[in-house]
């Protein structure tokens, strides 16, 4: 009989290391890979429940020295804000132990800010090592991506424009949008050139984002 593959909270790709800490989301966009995908390459990242902080950095140890990871990413199925006191407990774990050797960086949907109210999100990353954030803002404007990201939040998509101009302020920020019809990726870049950060387009089913 077929056995389900162990969920998994490490996997890796190229020479990155990612950690999928939750799969929650307050978003449900419909080109989310989680509708189509058990996970990414080999690895299951459908988790049976949310690991806690000292699990995770116990998966880490059996992992960190298996390569040279050029980074440590924060990305899997769900999104890494809606347990900011891990992310950042992992965070300072990864920076006292590895911090001369590795890069942090969080792959978000940009609702920190909606996740977390009235904490100062993006000093307390910083404060924690995280190095770098990648944005997926996905629209170039509220109503496209209300269509697309079919969010909880009201305000999500003016949340998340208000997170990548404070996140610029103390971190790399890269900020990307996915190939697909409704959205105007000429506008999205010229959102982020207005804003001054780099922007990258990710292709509509590729393995991995
Ligand atoms: S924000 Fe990311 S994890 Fe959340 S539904 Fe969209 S693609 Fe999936």
């Amino acid at each position: 009989m077929a056995h389900k593959k162990k969920p998994s909270v490490v996997y890796w790709l190229g020479e990155n290391l990612y950690i999928n800490i939750t799969n929650n989301c307050p978003n449900n966009c419909y080109f989310c890979l989680r509708n189509f995908k058990e996970g990414v390459g080999s690895f299951n990242l459908k988790l049976e429940r949310e690991p806690s902080t000292a699990e995770i950095i116990a998966e880490i140890e059996g992992v960190i020295n298996k390569r040279n990871w050029r980074e440590i990413v924060f990305c899997g199925f769900g999104e890494p804000f809606e347990r900011l006191d891990c992310m950042l407990e992992v965070c300072r774990w990864i920076k006292r132990h590895y911090g001369k050797i590795v890069t942090l960086r969080v792959d978000t949907n940009g609702q920190a800010f909606l996740l977390n109210k009235g904490r100062e999100v993006v000093k307390e990353l910083k404060t924690a090592g995280m190095d770098k954030v990648s944005v997926s803002l996905n629209a170039h404007n509220k109503e496209t991506y209300n269509q697309v990201c079919r969010p909880t939040f009201e305000n999500a998509f003016e949340s998340v424009l208000e997170f990548i101009e404070k996140a610029k302020e103390l971190l790399e920020v890269e900020v990307t949008a996915v190939r697909i019809p409704e959205v105007d990726i000429q506008a999205v870049e010229e959102i982020t050139r207005k804003m001054g950060v780099k922007f990258r387009v990710r292709d509509y089913i590729q393995p991995f984002w």
